[in-house]
């Protein structure tokens, strides 16, 4: 097996889907898993392509020239897409997430914002509808987004500095186009942006305070999010990841901080704000500090596994249902006996015994 191989077979690795009674009950809107963590959270990764090669994501040496990405007709249709969002509604639901790869890079996405923007909760609320994206298509898509329903959007965007972030990037892609997609988001309505900056030791730590000063003040909302070993091919170390206390002293020492209420039970990213009421920013320390008492995240990756942990090694073949005939109650029933018997808690465990298990890529399972 060659290297380039590596990522692709782990992502066909299915999971059995459970068996479903013949007469199953309809989804209640409120399903718990065996920790008691509501399914809350639905992320969908509508493309495993991305023009950026992010080197803790995807590091050219493994996504090169002639990596296999998945054909067209491996990814899920939009109408198979809404189908399934319309199902996890049902069992409750309430925020979903497009990301990828690079979400904005399938073509004709805002087709699919509209018909995931028509779908409402079981209290008749509409779905909470928001997009990760590296920003490089927004200066230009932005204001469509929003016109097809899109309420929110977060921007990833690790450096200040341009050589830094190219370097990161490693298509060379510039900062300045970047900002630009971060105000065309926020004129067009898509506010508040939230902006991710992943830390990773030794490569832009020094870009901690330059981002935070640039989005002081702004009405954006900065997060800092520790270096993850996700996948298998982003030669992660424990020794690159910038632990969130750090970055939080490091700011407070310039910029001082007191931590803020959670907006919600479950929040990922733990607030600090401004004491000078420049605004907030958040810490996401999934390495030093795991949540995974709060995850209330399922994710479908691009052709329509069911992954009920970022960390997971396999993931249930939805599309298959999808495809093979069965109709909503089968599918509602099999996503619901799927969360029901969920315990994962990776980052807890997280150890040296962890370190060789199989791990799906994040440009994959969506991040
Ligand atoms: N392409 C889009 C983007 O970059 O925003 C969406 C997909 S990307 C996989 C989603 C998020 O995951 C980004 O904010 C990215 O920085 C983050 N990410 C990717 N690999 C990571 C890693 N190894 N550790 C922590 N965060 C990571
Ligand atoms: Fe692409 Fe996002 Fe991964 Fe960077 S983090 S390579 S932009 S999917
Ligand atoms: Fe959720 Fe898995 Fe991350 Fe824990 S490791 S917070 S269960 S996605």
């Amino acid at each position: 097996m060659t290297d380039r191989d590596v990522p692709l077979a782990e992502q066909r690795y299915a999971a059995p889907v459970p068996e479903v009674p013949a007469r199953p009950d309809a989804p209640t809107g409120h399903l718990l898993d065996r920790r008691a963590r509501r399914l809350h959270d639905l992320r969908i990764s509508v493309t495993d392509r991305c023009n950026f090669r992010c080197t803790y994501c995807m590091p050219k040496s493994v996504f090169g020239a002639d990596y296999a990405f998945l054909p067209h007709a491996s990814l899920l249709s939009f109408e198979e897409i809404a189908r399934v969002a319309r199902l996890f509604v049902a069992h409750g639901v309430e925020k979903i997430r497009l990301t990828g790869g690079e979400p904005l890079v399938r073509r004709d996405v805002e087709r699919l914002i509209g018909m995931l923007a028509q779908i409402a909760t079981p209290s008749g609320a509409p779905v909470d509808l928001t997009l990760t994206t590296n920003g490089s298509l927004l200066a230009r898509k932005a204001r469509a987004l929003r016109d097809a329903g899109l309420q929110r959007v977060t921007v990833s965007l690790d450096a200040l500095d341009d050589t830094v972030f190219r370097a990161m990037n490693d298509v060379g892609f510039p900062v300045a186009d970047v900002l630009a997609g971060i105000d065309a988001a926020a004129e067009a309505g898509l506010r508040p942006v939230k902006v991710n900056m992943v830390v990773k030791r030794g490569v832009n730590e020094d870009q901690i305070l330059p981002m935070a000063e640039r989005f002081r003040h702004s009405g954006h909302i900065l997060r800092f999010i520790e270096f993850m070993d996700v996948g298998t091919s982003n030669g992660w170390r424990l020794d690159d990841v910038v632990p969130s206390g750090e970055v939080a002293r490091r700011i407070g020492e310039r910029f001082p901080i007191a931590p803020a209420e959670p907006n919600y039970h479950g929040e990922v990213a733990e607030r600090w704000r401004y004491l000078d009421g420049a605004g907030e920013i958040g810490l996401i320390s999934s390495v030093t500090q795991p949540f995974c008492g709060g995850c209330t995240r399922a994710r479908l990756s691009t052709e329509g596994k069911l992954y009920t942990c970022l960390f997971a090694g396999s993931g249930y073949d939805l599309r298959a249902l999808l495809r093979g005939g069965r109709d909503d109650a089968h599918i509602a029933a099999a996503i619901g006996a799927i969360w029901r018997a969920r315990d994962d808690r990776y980052s807890e465990l997280r150890s040296a015994d962890t370190a060789g298990l199989r791990r799906i890529e994040m440009s994959y399972i969506g991040g």
